[in-house]
């Protein structure tokens, strides 16, 4: 069952979500052409601040294939000491 709301520039959500997306492509683009190269760990910290992806701290592997146990995998001293773990937004995700 799909729960998400019709898009409309009449609702708030997805007014929200656009503000986000069109956050993150400014920042991606916003001196187009003069781009360069972006680095991971760039577009993770341009991602995070749009609110495109989401993080949350773990102290042990989300689950199996999850990027936290991939980057970690089994060293106990960083899981005890907190592991910052991304994952996409749920609206990023959705089918459009
Ligand atoms: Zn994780």
């Amino acid at each position: 069952m799909n729960t998400r709301p019709e898009p409309s520039m009449n609702n708030e959500l997805f007014v929200l979500e656009h503000a986000k997306l069109r956050a993150f492509a400014f920042a991606v683009l916003g001196d187009w052409p003069d781009v360069g190269g972006i680095d991971g760990m760039i577009m993770q910290d341009i991602a995070e601040g749009a609110g495109l992806l989401i993080k949350k701290q773990r102290f042990a592997p989300c689950g199996e294939g999850c990027n936290c146990a991939d980057a970690i995998g089994s060293d106990a001293a960083e899981w005890a000491a907190g592991v910052d773990c991304f994952r996409l937004a749920d609206f990023v995700k959705a089918k459009p």
